[in-house]
């Protein structure tokens, strides 16, 4: 077995935390998860060479790098201790700085403020180059599994090849391109500041950026450029919320950013600063989040809820949050009760029009889809179907529960199950206009249907009405809150 001791790796530390969130100028900096792996690729976007600037954070050395394309790799791999037992995790005391130590930050809400607060990671001064042998050590002496961790590098060397020439340097590096450049398979372009650094076996290439950029991006993959202004603007707010709600779960925090990129985050592709709309919403609601009693709000949002949107307890099953008890959106279903099935029936049965909506918001105003019976029975593992019960809507008509008898019978106990057993239908506000050997669906509205409707945000917003009405249409009793980080 082979055994390093950790306290020459972690000996020439300078305190530096895991994830490098940020507080400058009453705004957030976080680092949002690019690409991660063993080695990583990055190319120029156009047709010059991509020019680097490279910062060694522990050392002075600076250096630039100039390649169509720059390979990043470990040195020495096979020398590395990737893998550790994590001793504990303890508040930073006053004699933090002093000691060997990895820092990591989480992120707090506290007294109607956002704070950092740092945290130090104690590892036992064994280490292994790959998790079979740091499991053999465990299971030989006792240790909890549950305390094997990637090991946060600092000082790994990695080796940066244009192809012609290699260059070497010490995790972690500030990387800054001027220029766009590809990440990996990603067929996007990146330009700005980016932290690399070495998170047990794998290199991990982050963005590093301003909460303000990072909603721009969000934003324009949520609702697009072209939406009217008061739209961008509720978008702004609501996807700011969001992510501070994300960076309050810390789920990212063992892995060495804040954020990452895909949906289990919000979807962050980059190239937002290129359009003034959204440039001119993000910076005209700068800092702007919806709080509920001093707490950040719960500011989810879904494409379309078809008349009304439903509430966060019908759909999670979580407990009631007040801000999202739902509310009506178009006002002639009002006076339906949408989670009988009469009422349900009649509104389905009203077609809605817009001619100002584009075409996906109208495609989700009246849809129709069919399914085979057979197909149906597949997708729930039945070998056939002669019944389909539905037992409850929530008050968006959201079917929540449902019952599908054949051979066997299945209980569906909520929309997204039966969207998916449906053949992935826009949402589960439909009912079933003829059942033969094809099953025909009638419905309205896209996605799960709690919190803001985006399709109605784009309609109040081209009558005219301002983000913070449409806020408050669709998160009641919130408050937009611009004092909220902790300086
Ligand atoms: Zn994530
Ligand atoms: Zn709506």
């Amino acid at each position: 077995m082979r055994k390093y001791l950790l306290l020459w790796l972690l000996s020439a530390l300078l305190v530096i935390p895991l994830n490098a969130a940020e507080i400058k100028d009453n705004t957030l900096y976080l680092e949002v998860l690019l690409a991660e792996g063993k080695s990583l690729n990055l190319k120029s976007r156009d047709s010059s060479a991509a020019v680097l600037t490279i910062t060694e954070i522990n050392s002075p050395i600076v250096r630039q790098i100039e390649g169509k394309q720059l390979c990043i790799s470990f040195m020495n791999r096979d020398k590395l201790p990737f893998w550790g037992f994590l001793n504990c995790i303890e508040p930073i005391g006053l004699h933090a700085m002093d000691e060997e130590n990895v820092i990591r930050q989480t992120i707090v809400w506290e007294d109607g403020k956002l704070r950092l607060k740092n945290e130090r990671m104690v590892f036992e001064p064994i280490s292994f180059g790959n998790k079979d042998e740091a499991l053999l050590y465990a299971s030989e002496t006792g240790i909890p599994t549950q305390q094997i961790r990637a090991i946060p590098m600092i000082n790994a060397t990695v080796k940066i090849s244009t192809g012609a020439n290699d260059y070497y340097f010490e995790t972690p590096l500030h990387i800054k391109s001027e220029q766009d450049i590809q990440v990996g398979g990603m067929n996007l372009g990146f330009s700005g500041e980016f932290i690399l650094k070495a998170m047990g076996e794998n290199l991990v290439l982050t963005q590093y950026l301003s909460l303000e950029d990072y909603v721009g991006g969000v934003i324009q993959n949520e609702i697009g450029s072209n939406a009217p202004m008061e739209a961008l603007k509720t978008q702004a707010v609501a996807a700011r919320t969001h992510a501070i709600k994300l960076l309050l779960y810390n789920r990212h925090t063992p892995d060495g950013y804040d954020l990452c990129n895909g949906t289990h985050c919000q979807v962050y592709k980059g190239q937002h600063l290129s359009n003034a709309n959204i440039r001119t919403a993000v910076s005209e609601t700068a800092g702007e989040v919806l709080t509920m009693d001093g707490v950040i709000a719960d500011a989810t949002y879904h494409s379309s809820c078809g008349g009304k949107t439903d509430s966060s307890s019908n759909i999670w099953k979580g407990k009631p949050l007040a801000h999202l008890m739902g509310v009506t959106c178009i006002s002639d279903a009002e006076s339906l009760d949408l989670s009988t099935e009469s009422g349900a029936k009649a509104w389905l049965n009203t077609k809605l029009s817009d001619p100002d909506a584009s075409s996906w918001e109208r495609a989700s105003l009246n849809w129709s889809r069919q399914i085979s019976r057979s197909k149906l029975a597949n997708n729930l593992g039945l070998k056939s179907i002669s019944k389909i019960e539905v037992l409850k809507r929530g008050n968006s008509g959201r079917i929540i529960l449902m019952k599908i008898s054949g051979n066997k019978t299945v209980t569906l106990d909520n929309e997204y199950k039966i969207r998916q057993a449906f053949g992935n239908v826009p949402s589960s506000f439909f009912y079933i206009t003829s059942f033969g050997s094809t099953i025909s669906l009638k419905g309205k509205g896209s996605g799960h249907g709690v919190g803001m409707c985006q399709v109605g945000v784009l309609r109040l917003a081209r009558t005219g009405e301002q983000y913070p009405q449409i806020l408050e249409k669709y998160y009641p009793g919130t408050t937009i809150s611009r004092d909220w980080i902790e300086q």
